[in-house]
C-alpha cells in the first residue's frame, strides 16, 4: 500500500477536505499514475451532495485525470515510468461480458468499476478519484494522451469530451445534419465543439443569454435562448438529434417537439428527478428518446486522437483544490467558462 492524499466529502453535507488514505501497490498490470490536472464534472458534485441516492462516504471523486507515470508493474507493455497518461470515468470492468468484449465497458452486464464510488475488489473499499496526488490503474483502462494537446484542458475531454463524442457518433452526427446540444456547460461546450468538427449544422440551446458570443465562437451557428418562445417556435420539428446535456430539471416536451421525423433526442444529464414526459412527444413523429452513459475505452481513445487531429481541447479554469468547495457554487449558478480544472 501506498499513502495518498487527496479532498473528500464525509457526508452529504460536509464540504470537500484533505483527506488520507492508502493506494494499492501497482500489481502486475498495473500503472501507478502522479496526477497532476484533475477535471470537475457536475457528477462529482451530484455524488458529493448523494443527489442520486448512491454515495458511500467518505466521497472522493474525479474522473478527468491527467498524470504522468511514476511506476509499472512487471506485465505492462503500454506504458513506461516519464509517459503522459489520462484515466476517465472506469477503471475496471469483468472484460468477458458481450458488452466488454465489444469495447463497450460502460454498459459491462456485471456493472463497471467506477474511478470513484465503486467497490473496489482489490482493497475491498470504495474507489477514490482524482482530486488526489496518484492513482493506481490497470493498464487497460489507462489511455494515451496525445502530445500536442494542453495538458489542463485536455482533463476534461476523458468525461465531458467521451459523454458527447460517443452519442454523436452513435447517430452519425456529420453534413448535411442539423444537431442540437442543451445546455452550454461542461458536457454541452464539448459537444458544440465536437458536433462542429464532425460537420454538422450546429445549434446550441441554453438559459444563459450571456454565453451566445461564446457559443458562436466555440462552434455553434446558432444559438437559442430556451426562454424565448418564438426562438422555439422558429425551430419546431427540424431537428436530426438533439443531445441534452441539462443536470436540473427542465421541460423536455418543449425540447422533443424540435425533432424532426424518426429523430432522437439523447438525455445525457443525470438530473435526480423523473423528467416528466408527454406521450404525445414521441408519438407524434414517431420521435426516440434515449440516453447514453459515458464511452467504452476504445472510443474514449478514438476521442482523443480526434481531438488531437481537430486541435479541440476544454475551455477551462484552473482553480487549486482548495478552492473546490467555492467551484461547486459556481457551477450550480452556471458561473464557469466552461469547465474547472484542479
Ligand atoms: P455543468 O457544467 O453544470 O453544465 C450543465 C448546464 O446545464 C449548465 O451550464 C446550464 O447551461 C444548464 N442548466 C443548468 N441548470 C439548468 C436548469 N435548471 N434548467 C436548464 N438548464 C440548466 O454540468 P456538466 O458537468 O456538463 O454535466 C451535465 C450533466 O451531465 C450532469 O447531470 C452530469 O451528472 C451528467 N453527466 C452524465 C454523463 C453520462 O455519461 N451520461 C457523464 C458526465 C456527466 P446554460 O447556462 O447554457 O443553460
Ligand atoms: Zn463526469
Ligand atoms: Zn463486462
Amino acid at each position: 500500500m501506498s499513502k495518498a492524499l487527496g479532498y473528500a466529502a464525509q457526508s452529504a453535507q460536509s464540504p470537500l477536505a484533505p483527506f488520507s488514505f492508502q493506494r494499492r501497490e501497482p500489481g502486475p498490470q498495473d500503472v501507478s499514475i502522479e496526477i497532476l490536472y484533475c477535471g470537475v464534472c457536475h457528477s462529482d458534485l451530484h455524488t458529493v451532495r448523494n443527489e442520486w441516492k448512491s454515495t458511500t462516504y467518505p466521497a472522493l471523486p474525479g474522473h478527468e485525470i491527467i498524470g504522468r507515470v511514476t511506476a509499472v508493474g512487471g506485465e505492462v507493455t503500454r506504458f513506461k515510468k516519464g509517459d503522459l497518461a489520462a484515466v476517465g470515468c472506469m477503471v475496471d470492468s469483468c472484460r468477458d461480458c458481450p458488452s466488454c468484449k465489444q469495447g463497450l465497458e460502460q454498459y459491462c452486464e456485471a456493472g463497471f468499476t467506477g474511478t470513484y464510488n465503486s467497490p473496489d475488489p482489490e482493497i475491498g473499499a470504495m474507489t477514490y478519484g482524482g482530486y488526489s496526488d496518484h492513482i493506481v490503474v490497470d493498464q487497460y483502462f489507462v489511455l494515451r494522451v496525445p502530445e500536442n494537446l494542453d495538458l489542463k484542458a485536455t482533463a476534461p475531454l476523458l468525461c465531458a469530451g467521451i459523454t458527447t463524442y460517443s452519442p454523436l457518433r452513435h447517430w452519425n452526427a456529420g453534413k448535411g445534419q442539423k444537431v442540437g446540444i442543451i445546455g452550454l456547460g461542461g458536457l454541452g461546450h464539448m459537444g458544440v465543439k465536437l458536433a462542429h468538427a464532425m460537420g454538422a449544422h450546429v445549434t446550441l440551446f441554453t438559459t444563459s443569454p450571456g454565453k451566445q458570443e461564446d457559443a458562436r465562437r466555440l462552434g455553434a451557428d446558432e444559438v437559442v435562448i430556451s426562454s424565448n418562445q418564438m426562438a422555439m417556435a422558429k425551430v419546431l420539428n427540424s431537428f436530426d438529434l438533439i443531445i441534452d446535456t441539462v443536470s436540473a430539471q427542465h421541460d423536455i416536451n418543449a425540447y422533443m417537439a424540435l425533432l424532426k421525423l424518426d429523430a432522437t433526442l439523447v438525455m445525457v444529464g443525470g438530473v435526480p428527478d423523473p423528467l416528466p414526459m408527454q406521450t404525445f412527444s414521441v408519438i407524434f413523429k414517431r420521435r426516440h428518446f434515449a440516453g447514453s452513459l459515458i464511452g467504452g475505452i476504445p472510443e474514449t481513445q478514438e476521442m482523443l486522437d480526434f481531438c488531437a487531429k481537430h486541435n479541440i481541447v476544454s475551455d477551462v479554469e484552473v482553480i487549486p483544490i482548495q478552492k473546490i468547495n467555492e467551484a461547486y457554487e459556481r457551477m450550480l449558478r452556471s458561473d464557469v467558462k466552461y469547465r474547472f480544472v484542479i
